[in-house]
């Protein structure tokens, strides 16, 4: 189920809010610690005003909420609430019997006990599990992994708890996935909001639309992406439209990953069949990869990794994806000179694939040394970017990759003042923003324009071949 929180001032705000949402939701969870105190008097009247089953919760500010009566107060307001038809009721670990209980079990409200923590995934979090349970309530963790190792704990906890009725969350920036990924978890269901009411929460239509985390089943595969950060990688909209455009049974999802060894033991965990690899870990995976590719050995760096039988095999489909807008440009002899600003991961597979095509290419970069290793495996020339103007008129194309101008800082280009004669092709492989600063003054030229968002789609077409064996359907809005 998706559950979403209600962290409204009024029942009727609420109400409408859960009307918003309904196409997406099957359960809600009124916060009486956000009402306002008057609203908080006529929470009983909530349940008949809304088409779904309620969970009252009155949050106390240890486990995150604003509730500010005393404890005696709090409690008598549960019970007086406990008059609607809520269907569920959270009360809190270290409540021991209490009237609310008590109110709980006579009306028949199931109770979900609760235990919160903001610091950490607490050591015997299974022991913890079951001893919430003990009475035949839902047990509820809401707990903060600190690192992939503590997310991959989470998702142990099913298989140590197999038939238990429980909730886990994995809180914070590394819990994302295990909101995403309930159902694998065991989690009977996974909190929604839309203004992120407990950290890491997302909303109600991304869970439901995009990631269509609901439909997960025991047969549902498992992809992602992997890096840090990784959050705001626009990988999973793609891969998730394709997988829903061919009805193929599986979700991709983003892992925040603070370690590579850790990820690839949850990956044979939960049996993944493939996964993306962004930005620090591409060189990371290499060492535990059974097959390469020729470009991954001869790049340095894997973008894609598959399961192949008895081993994990590595593919990079940055270079693919990078060279597939312009190479009618290269095959027509259009492109035969290039400038590469920066020296950095997407460089190399740049420079390589370039190379590849017979193009000759001068590296730019600010750490001169960087430019040079590349330009050395490479055979071609380097300078420094504060020498970039010496280049002007003298070359095909540009190809911007560094992360100068990468939102939030829109207003910077890192070749400020370079004088564009307008017959350039100009290439920048920042996606967001579509349109950098250098390619606005790039347009003002007349030159012609490639965007990173066609990298992007490109090389992510290729990776879903690789996860999937289908082409990426054509009828299915990237969203790129
Ligand atoms: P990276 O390995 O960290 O390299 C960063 C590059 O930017 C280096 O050359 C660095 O120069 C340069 N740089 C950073 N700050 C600078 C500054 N203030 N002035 C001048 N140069 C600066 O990163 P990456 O993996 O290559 O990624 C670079 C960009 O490409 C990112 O914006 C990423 O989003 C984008 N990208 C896009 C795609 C796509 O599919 N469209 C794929 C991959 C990457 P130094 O060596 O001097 O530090």
């Amino acid at each position: 189920m998706i559950c979403l929180t209600l962290s409204d001032s009024t029942l009727e705000s609420a109400a409408k809010r859960v009307k918003e949402n309904r196409d997406y939701i099957d359960i809600c969870e009124l916060r009486l610690d956000y009402l306002d105190e008057s609203e908080q008097r006529k929470a009983a009247c909530f349940p008949a005003m809304v088409d779904i089953p309620v969970i009252l919760t009155f949050r106390r500010p240890q486990d995150g909420g604003k509730c500010g009566f005393s404890e005696k107060i709090r409690r008598a307001m549960m019970v007086s609430a406990l008059e609607g038809d809520f269907k569920y009721v959270d009360i809190e670990e270290d409540v021991k019997r209490s009237e609310v209980e008590d109110k709980a079990r006579e009306k028949g409200v199931r109770i979900i006990r609760s235990l919160h923590d903001f610091e950490k995934v607490p050591e015997d979090i299974f022991s913890k599990l079951y001893h919430l349970s003990e009475k035949g309530d839902i047990a509820k963790i809401a707990v903060t992994p600190r690192s992939f190792q503590d997310v991959f704990t989470l998702f142990r906890v099913e298989e140590e708890l197999k038939g238990v009725d429980k909730i886990v969350i994995g809180m914070g920036d590394y819990g994302v996935c295990t909101r995403i990924l309930y159902k694998k978890l065991g989690s009977m269901l996974t909190f929604a909001s839309s203004d992120e009411v407990a950290p890491g929460q997302i909303s109600a239509e991304q869970l439901k639309l995009e990631y269509r985390a609901d439909q997960v089943n025991e047969r549902t595969a498992i992809y992602g992406i992997i890096g840090n950060p990784v959050l705001h990688s626009a990988s999973p909209m793609l891969h998730n439209r394709g997988f829903k455009g061919i009805n193929f049974n599986a979700i991709y999802v983003p892992f925040l990953v603070d370690n590579v060894r850790s990820f690839f033991m949850f990956a044979e965990y939960v049996k993944m069949r493939g996964f993306s690899v962004t930005v620090p870990f591409k060189v990371d995976v290499l060492s535990y990869l059974g097959n390469v590719t020729r470009e991954v050995k001869q790049i340095g760096s894997c973008n894609t990794v598959v399961r192949v039988p008895g081993m994990w095999k590595g593919i990079n489909t940055d270079y693919y994806g990078f060279i597939k807008p312009i190479v009618n440009d290269i095959e027509n002899g259009r492109i035969k000179n290039a400038l590469v600003i920066g020296a950095g991961g997407a460089s190399h597979a740049i420079v390589w694939a370039l190379r590849n095509y017979g193009v000759k290419v001068t590296i730019l970069n600010r750490t001169l040394s960087r430019a040079e290793t590349i330009a050395r495996i490479n055979l071609c020339d380097y300078d420094s970017i504060e020498n970039a103007g010496k280049y002007s008129g003298a070359v095909d194309l540009i190809v911007q990759t560094t992360s100068v101008g990468l939102y939030p800082d829109v207003d910077q280009n890192p070749i400020e003042g370079f004088k564009f004669t307008g017959s350039e092709i100009v290439y920048d492989i920042i996606y967001k923003p579509k349109m950098t600063k250098l390619l606005q003054e790039a347009e003002k030229a007349g030159c012609q324009l490639h965007f990173g968002s066609q990298m992007l789609l490109e090389q992510g077409k290729l990776q879903f071949e690789a996860f999937t064996g289908y082409h990426y359907p054509h009828w299915v809005d990237s969203g790129l």
